[in-house]
């Protein structure tokens, strides 16, 4: 039977709007109209023309077939969209219940006018000599944006123009004297530009540069099996995924990299997504050197025609290999052959906005919709990867030790901050980590200073026993408030600020949470001869600003570096030699049942950055509760411990992955109205899956309550069956009494 009905999604992002509906394909149009295809349609009462895309072809009508309206014209011009790209739009708005339209603006480019540009590359037209002189003279003369390039041409030889531009801040007046003379060239890539052997290895040798920088490296034998396990299931044509379970330094990006050029080889594509904050110079740079210009980059950065212009050289075979953070996930390979998910653990792969997906599973329908393998990366995997593991639902690859010979693991010390105050320290300095920073400086080596806090509101503890305050209900610590109150988010529970530690009885209580800005003070009083930076949510507001502050902290420009987490993640600083925790437990009393993942996370994340280079290092790890298993098992570098814990936690809890749980976020402006509808639901959900019988809690107001004028309230439902709970989400969405009585309120729900 001919399929001449066409479901058409209407180009608007309106609620009511948000479903297909159905036209007839007018005879001459019929050859023409496939999934994907863009359309205007006679919609609405007044038959007004508007923009829609094809997203399913049927040869049964859903109507009277008198009663269907026909497809007016193909727009012309129009790119046909990847019906792949368009089923993964279909099915993230079903699973997260956005509305199609979001779902399609998050899959597709937006489309803007742009000529794909061939890539540009520097090149070093000199000898290392000449190269060095001009470096120690832009040096002299505090140049940096020269010296950035030219040392970045000494170690690498060329440079993809477009990356310079990006990320070492190289513009055409930077580049045009040297240009002039003839020192470097800029060069539009054609094929061998790059040197690739036919093995798909790098050659970029500069004139004059022993090949040492440059050579392929020998496998470790921890990383040859991980990368013959994946060859075996390839080759056999078997595709899984992967949890690549790897301590920090040991060879994660290597592996990676090698399984990508099998693939490459069979003239099928990668997309390698790694967040953005580690998106570093460095990092790009490994991969460019291996693959040269098949290399595209995405980041947040980029203008919406500069994204469509990559969006293009991923479809039209310019690029093979797309990295970037999570959007980067839809880069339009035509045969796509593997994705890889660095430190997947992430919550930067959990999106902010509708549709909410999370980039892993997003990632694991779009490689079985393409026969691709997934591969998922990290130090500290997710309690989540790491439990399907365990139950076989992804294949388990190890990685135990550090891949460079002679760099080990750095040493821990744990302090125990009650008995500093005890023996009369009051300086959120330990004395261990002042004698140590102190010998740091000593040495002209690098050290970091972490401040892990997370989240708006702080929480308040005893400054003689440091016990958090908890809501007796939950197993989470209370949220101060601007009025002096305590409010648990989990389950609404409020009380007042007690006068005195319900633990100990000390009276000295406080929010707690010294500044990155605080912490910078001390240090620079503390040691006065240091040069410090900081790198936190304020210091870089500005565009480029975390670029510049880590690169200039790459190059020796600071000896201590003080930030919040965003200094911890995935950087790779030679001769960082020393990482201070100053409060280790800031980040284990956050409202959120992953508290002590992400603690974890954070310390042994913090611990990997010291002693990556020749030099060993030390890590301080300061705390209130040494013996909590978050911080023990950082400490240990003991993933496996630290999971087992949790494990246990979350199956007495009743958290996931032991149990599924459904957040059903309800907003509004009207609070009373918010309240009423809150509670309405309750009641729905109590009444509709009786007999299911899945554990409700809440309603509660959402942490923070109020965000833009727009109040928040959250229930929470657990259940072991993931269907019924999807089930209670949609029921919720699609309710009547959300359509109408209270249309003012909105509905979100999130599964994990
Ligand atoms: P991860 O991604 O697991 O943190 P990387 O891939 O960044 O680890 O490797 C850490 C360091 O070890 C890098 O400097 C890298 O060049 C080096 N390295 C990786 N594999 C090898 C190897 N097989 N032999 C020598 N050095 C290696
Ligand atoms: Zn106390
Ligand atoms: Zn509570």
């Amino acid at each position: 039977m001919e399929r001449i009905y066409a479901d058409v999604i209407i180009d608007l992002s309106v609620k009511n709007v948000d479903r297909a509906f159905q036209y007839r394909i007018p005879e001459h149009l019929r050859p023409s109209v496939t999934v994907g295809t863009q359309v205007t349609v006679p919609f609405g009462k007044g038959d007004t023309l508007r923009k829609g895309t094809v997203v399913g072809l049927s040869a049964i009508p859903s109507l009277e077939p008198e009663k269907l309206k026909e497809i007016s014209s193909l727009l012309p011009g129009a790119v046909s969209v990847d019906s792949q790209m368009l089923a993964l739009a279909w099915w993230m708005k079903d699973r997260y219940g956005s509305t199609m339209s979001q779902a399609l603006k998050t899959v597709l480019p937006v489309k803007t006018k742009v000529t794909v540009r061939k890539e540009r590359t520097i090149v070093a037209q000199t000898d290392r000599e000449e190269l060095s002189g001009l470096l120690a003279e832009a040096e002299k003369k505090n140049h940096k944006a020269r010296a950035r390039l030219l040392r970045a041409l000494l170690e690498n030889g060329r440079l993809p123009y477009r990356l310079a531009a990006q990320k070492l801040g190289t513009t055409m007046a930077v580049l045009r004297p040297f240009l002039e003379k003839h020192v470097m060239s800029l060069q539009t890539e054609d094929e061998g530009l790059w040197g690739r052997k036919p093995d798909g290895t790098g050659e970029t040798e500069l004139k004059g540069q022993s090949s040492q920088e440059t050579e392929k490296l020998f496998l470790t034998g921890e990383q040859k099996q991980a990368v013959q396990k994946f060859l075996s299931d390839y080759e056999a044509g078997i595709c899984k995924t992967y949890l690549l379970y790897g301590i920090t330094g040991s060879g994660k990006t290597e592996v990676y990299m090698e399984l990508i050029s099998r693939v490459l080889e069979d003239g099928k594509q990668a997309i390698v997504l790694i967040p953005e904050i580690s998106l570093t110079f460095q990092t790009v740079m490994r991969f460019y050197r291996r693959f040269g210009n098949r290399v595209g980059i995405l980041n947040s950065r980029l203008s919406a025609g500069e994204r469509y212009e990559q969006s293009m050289r991923a479809a039209n075979g310019d690029i093979s290999i797309m990295i970037g953070p999570r959007s980067a996930l839809f880069a339009p390979f035509p045969n796509l052959g593997l994705i890889i998910i660095d430190e997947e653990h992430e919550t930067a792969y959990q999106s902010e906005t509708a549709p909410r997906y999370d980039a892993r599973e997003v990632a694991g329908v779009r490689a079985s919709m393409n026969h691709a393998s997934l591969v998922l990366g990290s130090a500290t995997p997710s309690v989540e990867s790491f439990y399907r593991a365990g139950k076989g639902d992804y294949e388990l690859l190890t990685l135990t030790r550090r891949a460079k010979s002679g760099s080990r693991l750095a040493g821990v010390h744990v302090v125990d901050l009650r008995e500093e105050l005890a023996e009369g320290n009051r300086s959120i300095f330990s004395r261990k980590l002042q004698e140590l920073l102190r010998d740091r400086l000593d040495k002209k080596e690098q050290t970091m200073l972490f401040m892990n806090r997370r989240g708006y509101s702080s929480f308040v503890s005893c400054r003689s026993c440091g016990a958090a305050i908890k809501c007796p209900h939950c197993d989470v610590s209370l949220t101060f408030h601007r009025n002096g109150r305590l409010k648990c988010h989990y389950c609404g529970f409020e009380r007042p600020m007690p006068d005195r530690c319900p633990v100990c009885g000390s009276p000295f209580l406080a929010p707690f949470g010294t500044g990155t800005q605080k912490l910078e003070e001390i240090t620079k009083n503390l040691f006065p001869h240091a040069r410090v930076l900081r790198m936190d949510g304020d210091t870089t507001a500005k565009k480029g600003a975390h670029e510049e502050i880590l690169q200039a902290f790459y190059e020796g420009e600071a000896d201590i570096l003080i930030g919040t987490q965003m200094i911890v993640k995935g950087h790779d600083f030679p001769r960082v030699t020393l990482v201070g925790v100053m409060a280790a437990d800031l980040s284990l009393y956050t409202p959120d049942f992953k508290s002590a993942e992400r603690t974890f996370e954070l310390l042994t994340q913090a611990s990997g950055r010291a002693g990556r280079g020749a030099l060993s290092g030390d890590v301080v790890i300061q705390t209130y509760t040494p013996d909590h298993f978050a911080v023990s098992s950082a400490a240990e570098q003991d993933y496996g411990q630290f999971y087992r814990q949790e494990l246990l936690y979350r199956q007495i809890m009743k958290y996931p992955p032991a149990v599924g749980l459904l957040s059903i976020q309800l907003s509004s402006r009207n609070e009373r109205l918010l309240g009423e509808a809150a509670d309405t639901v309750l009641k729905e959900i109590r009444k509709r899956f009786f007999l299911e019988g899945p554990e409700v809690i809440g309603p509660a107001e959402q942490a923070p309550y109020k965000v833009n004028d727009i109040y928040r309230k959250i229930l929470y439902i657990k259940h072991e069956n993931y269907d019924i709970l999807l089930q209670i989400g949609k029921s919720v969405l699609e309710s009547e009494l959300l359509r109408q009585k209270y249309r003012n309120v909105s509905a979100q729900y999130d599964l994990m």
